[in-house]
Formats: C-alpha cells, structure tokens, sequence
C-alpha cells in the first residue's frame, strides 16, 4: 500500500485519494469554434507521460484537490501542493 500526502492532512492511504485530471492540461478557447474532435481529445484523452509528472488529485475525506508531482515510472511522490492561492 503506498502513501499520498495531502497538503491539508499529511500522509494517508492512497485509497483515500482520487485522480482528477492532468495539472498541465490547457483547456480549449471555446470563445473560438473547435470541432467536436479537438473537444473530445480535451476531455478524454490523456498524455499518460511516463516519468515525473504533475496531476490533480482529491484527498475524499477533506474533499480538497491538489497538485501532486511524482514519478509514473517508480511510482515515487515528488510533492504535493495545494490549488489554493492562500496556502503554500
Ligand atoms: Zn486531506
């Protein structure tokens, strides 16, 4: 079993933890027109990059999401950092 760190909790089971989305993923301008294809590659596919990565994720029982930094290839937790702006 491995361990993620909540930035708000500290270290918890990762069962207790949910992928939300790729960090760096930019979402289309969809004050533009895009065709259905660019929106669907948005909202389905991943990068799926192996190696240091940066992803969202929620912590359930505080609900809160988070950038957390690690390795896919060794599965090593670089860091976690909160989203919100008040809080290092
Ligand atoms: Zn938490």
């Amino acid at each position: 079993m491995q361990s993620f760190p909540c930035p708000f909790c500290g270290p918890r089971d990762e069962r207790e933890f949910h992928f939300a989305g790729e960090a760096d993923k930019i979402r289309p301008d969809t004050t533009q027109t895009i065709s259905d294809a660019e929106w669907a590659d948005y909202l389905f596919n991943l990068k799926n990059s192996r190696g240091p990565t940066r992803e969202i994720w929620v912590h359930t029982p505080c609900q809160e999401y988070f950038v957390m930094e690690r390795d896919t290839a060794t599965m090593d937790v670089i860091g976690a950092h909160s989203l919100r702006k008040d809080i290092a």
